[in-house]
């Protein structure tokens, strides 16, 4: 006779593309440091059968699971509960099932609020700017407006995109917000205290970098890049050449896994094993690139 338990308890991630999301390394570190029982399993899931696919991990007794592109915004319809940082930003990246019911959380920009606060970054009272009005950088404009900074001005090449997510702000968080065209390099407002990288532009292939006048970077601005891969992108280093305190995407990527294990598991999550973990994925991953 034993009294062993011999199931695991599961999390996954639902995507599609999901084959190089790398966010297994980072959970199944935590699990493996605190003696879990749990797996995370990567999942591509079309759009089409999103519903059931959220349904069969019910079922099967998942614990819950990551949200990535494209099901962001439509996993919503399949939920029963989303908190209401979730229903400002308009998605969810985390799913959680708790007495028969589905519910969504949007951990990206806690992920960088906790970031910034881990390393003493006073955010009150600060005129903040963002580049991009996607999904991250809405979620990171809404937990930053409701902890009230003074000022959030979104950079974003679409003005409509950029208008709709400055009227969010304005509107339902009632933040002063306002936005700013992207139309060639664009100069950084001298009063800027906080510049927060969130576009695509240097992500991993991408070697490009954002086309503002790198001039206008000041030593009292605090830059963040939140692209994950490369952690140091060109960006980052063009923002410490003018002296400015940098953070890279790794911290948010890293803090946001720790909300979902502590969701699922009920664990205090063991950051820094996790963090390491995907530092040593990263730099392997460098390495082999160099070689081919
Ligand atoms: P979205 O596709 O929702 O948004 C992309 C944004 O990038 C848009 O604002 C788009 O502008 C802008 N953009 C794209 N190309 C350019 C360009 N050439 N010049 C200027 N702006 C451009 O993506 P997400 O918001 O989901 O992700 C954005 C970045 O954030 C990604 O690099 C992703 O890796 C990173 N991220 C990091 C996380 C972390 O934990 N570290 C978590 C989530 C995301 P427009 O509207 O004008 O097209």
């Amino acid at each position: 006779m034993t009294s062993k338990c011999y199931r695991s308890e599961y999390v996954g991630l639902l995507g599609n593309p999901v084959d190089e999301n790398p966010t297994v390394i980072i959970m199944e570190a935590g699990f493996n440091e605190l003696g879990l029982n749990f797996r995370y399993n990567t999942m591509k899931v079309t759009s089409e059968n999103l519903g059931s696919a959220i349904k069969a991990l019910q079922v099967l007794n998942y614990k819950g699971s990551h949200i990535t592109i494209p099901h962001k915004q439509k996993v919503i319809q399949h939920l029963d509960i989303i908190s209401t940082e979730a229903e400002l930003i308009g998605a969810v990246n985390t799913i959680y099932f708790r007495d028969g019911k589905v519910y969504g959380e949007n951990t990206d920009g806690k992920g960088f609020l906790y970031s910034l606060i881990d390393n003493n970054i006073d955010i009150k009272n600060k005129n903040i700017l963002i580049l991009g009005a996607g999904g991250a950088a809405r979620a990171i404009s809404v937990e930053l407006a409701l902890v009230g900074v003074h000022k959030i001005s979104i950079v974003n090449v679409h003005e409509n995109y950029g208008i709709e997510l400055v009227n969010l702000l304005n509107n339902k968080i009632n933040i002063n917000a306002e936005y700013i065209p992207w139309k060639g390099k664009v100069n950084i407002p001298e009063e800027t205290d906080i510049i927060i990288q969130a576009t695509n532009v240097g992500l991993f292939p991408d070697t490009n970098f954002p086309n503002i006048n790198y001039n206008s970077l000041k030593s009292h601005m605090i830059v963040c890049d939140i692209i994950p891969n490369p952690p140091i992108t060109d960006f980052i280093k063009f923002s410490q050449a003018r002296k400015c305190k940098t953070f890279n995407g790794l911290d948010m990527l890293v803090k946001q896994s720790c909300i979902s294990f502590e969701i699922w598991t009920g664990f205090k999550a063991p950051e820094k094993i996790m963090r390491d973990a995907i530092l040593k994925e990263f730099s392997n991953e460098y390495y082999n690139n160099l070689k081919v």
